[in-house]
C-alpha cells in the first residue's frame, strides 16, 4: 500500500481511483478520518485544530493509496498526465468564505459559491 494522491475533495479522488483502475492498477481511498488514527501525536494535532482547518490541511485530507507499491511510478506516470490534460485555470480566492480554490474548480470546494465570472477563462 503507498499514498499516490490526497485531496479535498473526495469527488476528485474518486476520479482518480478510476483512471487508475481503468490502467489496471488497484486503488482504494482512506478517508481523513482512518487513516492517521494510529498515530497519537497526529491525532493530538487534530484535537487542536477546527474541522475547517483540518480540511485546508493535506496532512488530513482523503488520500488515494494503490495496492501493489510496484505500481507507484506508474500510477504517478498516470496521475500527472491526467492532471495535465485539465484546463488549467488560475487559483482563485472564495469570495465568501476566503478559502484558497484550484483555478480547475469554478465554485469554492468549501461553501460551493460560484468563481466570480472575470476570473473564468
Ligand atoms: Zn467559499
Amino acid at each position: 500500500m503507498r499514498r499516490v494522491s490526497h485531496h479535498h475533495d473526495l469527488t476528485v479522488l474518486g476520479l482518480q481511483k478510476s483512471i487508475l483502475e481503468g490502467a489496471g492498477i488497484s486503488a482504494f481511498i482512506l478517508n481523513n478520518h482512518s487513516w492517521w488514527m494510529g498515530n497519537g501525536a497526529v491525532s493530538l494535532l487534530c484535537l487542536c485544530l477546527g474541522e475547517r482547518e483540518l480540511t485546508n490541511n493535506p496532512l488530513f485530507a482523503p488520500v488515494l493509496c494503490i495496492v501493489e507499491d510496484a505500481y507507484f511510478e506508474e500510477a504517478l506516470e498516470i496521475l500527472v498526465a491526467h492532471h495535465a490534460a485539465l484546463p488549467q485555470g488560475t487559483d482563485w480566492t472564495c469570495h465568501a468564505c476566503a478559502a484558497e480554490v484550484p483555478g480547475t474548480l469554478d465554485a469554492c470546494w468549501q461553501c460551493r459559491a460560484e468563481q466570480p465570472t472575470e476570473h473564468r477563462q
